[in-house]
């Protein structure tokens, strides 16, 4: 008799983006004459910038000849992507990080989502709340999350409310916690915190050996200068932190496929008997068990994303979406409604007034201005009566959604 893995039998539909489809296909198919407006995406829409084009056509052209022809590469990517992901993200910022501690996959979503792999099951997992909901779901996946209560939490998890009231920076638990993962710039609040702030989270996690699992798949946005691009940045930080970068949000590369994760070799945990164990020889070894390589066609291409045609090239798709940030923040802030986000993420995150709900809220949108956004509340308990909407539209219906929304009454 096949047993199945019953942690898998606890995970929730994916409730949140079918409810939208469900309730966007049941609108427009009543109303097939109203246009109607998505701001609800976190997918990029510009087309790939030319340079990692020209750069991935190169590399086809080299598949076609038996000469230059490439065959499975190095499971945890080529040195020549490794080496300008050193030389531009890290070395800039006199972050010694070396070519094994570098590892190229195919997404931060497989990466966030994978990593607990190499972690024990007894761990106590805490995250934001609001929070991306891959870092929950694979938990509950890895028999991390205990059962589900009333109200949507896991009785395992430590969940850290990012709201108003805190000014969205996420307070030190105070119950034991083991791992802690924390994404900044943040999806879906498209909020951040400060280097002095971030510096409070790898000191607490040095006295109290604890894992930081750092998602910085939004670095690529931040605007301000007191945000860190990097955790390490912070002094310290290579003996407790793990942090997944991606070329999806800032070269375009959602459909393409490609991230890295640095597992610095200064990190440890610990056996039960309490034996210090590095986890880069673990993640190297889960890496290149189960994993074979990102394509050499795509690598050549994120390659190119560091080229000066490239990154002048991101620079303007980035200016693209924050200046529809711009336009979101602005708008709904005129609109007399509480907006925050938008200024070192492409997401915009708002408070909904007169206190609907965050569905009540959407439900509205969707009737009255034929706009699609995203009901907080899927993304935590904390995100009820909260909203997200994202940049990543065209500057047209942007704009246009914009100024829908201003007509609505509350
Ligand atoms: N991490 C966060 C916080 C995200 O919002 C997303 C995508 O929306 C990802 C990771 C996924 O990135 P990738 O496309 O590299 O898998």
């Amino acid at each position: 008799m096949t047993l199945v893995n019953e942690n898998y039998l606890k995970l929730q539909g994916s409730y949140l983006f079918s409810e939208i489809a469900k309730r966007v296909n049941a609108f427009a198919s009543a109303h097939p004459d109203k246009k109607v407006i998505r701001l609800g995406i976190g997918d990029v829409t510009l087309p790939l910038p030319q340079a990692c084009i020209d750069a991935m056509h190169k590399a086809v052209d080299e598949m076609a000849e038996q000469s230059t022809f490439r065959g499975y590469g190095p499971e945890q990517g080529y040195d020549f992507l490794i080496e300008k992901i050193i030389a531009n993200d890290y070395a800039p910022k006199g972050i010694d990080i070396g070519i094994d501690e570098v590892f190229i996959s195919d997404g931060s979503k497989s990466d966030t989502g994978n990593i607990g792999d190499i972690f024990g099951a007894d761990n106590i997992v805490a995250v934001t709340d609001p929070v991306y909901p891959v870092y929950v779901d694979t938990n509950i996946m890895g028999g991390r999350s205990g059962d589900l209560l009333p109200g949507g939490k896991w009785s395992k998890i430590v969940y850290i409310p990012c709201t108003a009231e805190n000014n969205f920076v996420p307070s030190i638990p105070t119950e034991k916690v083991d791992i802690i993962y924390l994404c900044f710039p943040n999806n879906p609040t498209g909020t951040t915190i400060t280097r002095d702030e971030l510096k409070k989270w790898v000191d607490y996690a040095r006295e109290n050996k604890v894992v930081i699992l750092y998602d910085a798949a939004y670095e690529a946005y931040i605007s301000e200068p007191d945000v860190a691009r990097s955790i390490y940045e912070i002094a310290g930080a290579k003996e407790v932190a793990i942090e997944f970068r991606s070329f999806s949000k800032n070269a375009g590369f959602t459909g393409t496929r490609c991230a890295f994760a640095v597992v610095p070799k200064a990190l440890c945990a610990y056996t039960k008997g309490g034996e210090k164990v590095q986890v880069n020889p673990l993640w190297n070894r889960r890496h290149s068990t189960k994993f074979n390589g990102t394509p050499y066609i795509i690598q050549r291409g994120a390659e190119a994303a560091y080229s000066d045609m490239g990154k002048a090239q991101i620079a303007g798709m980035i200016a693209y979406y924050m200046e529809n940030a711009k336009i979101i923040r602005e708008g709904v802030r005129e609109m007399g409604i509480s907006v925050f986000g938008g200024v070192n993420a492409p997401y915009i995150w708002l408070k909904t007034p007169s206190g609907l709900s965050s569905w009540a809220f959407f439900d509205k949108l969707l009737s009255e201005a034929n706009v699609v956004g995203t009901p907080g509340v899927g993304f935590g308990p904390s995100g009820e009566g909260y909203f997200r909407l994202t940049a990543f539209g065209s500057r047209e219906n942007t704009a246009e959604a914009v100024s829908r929304l201003k007509t609505l009454k509350f």
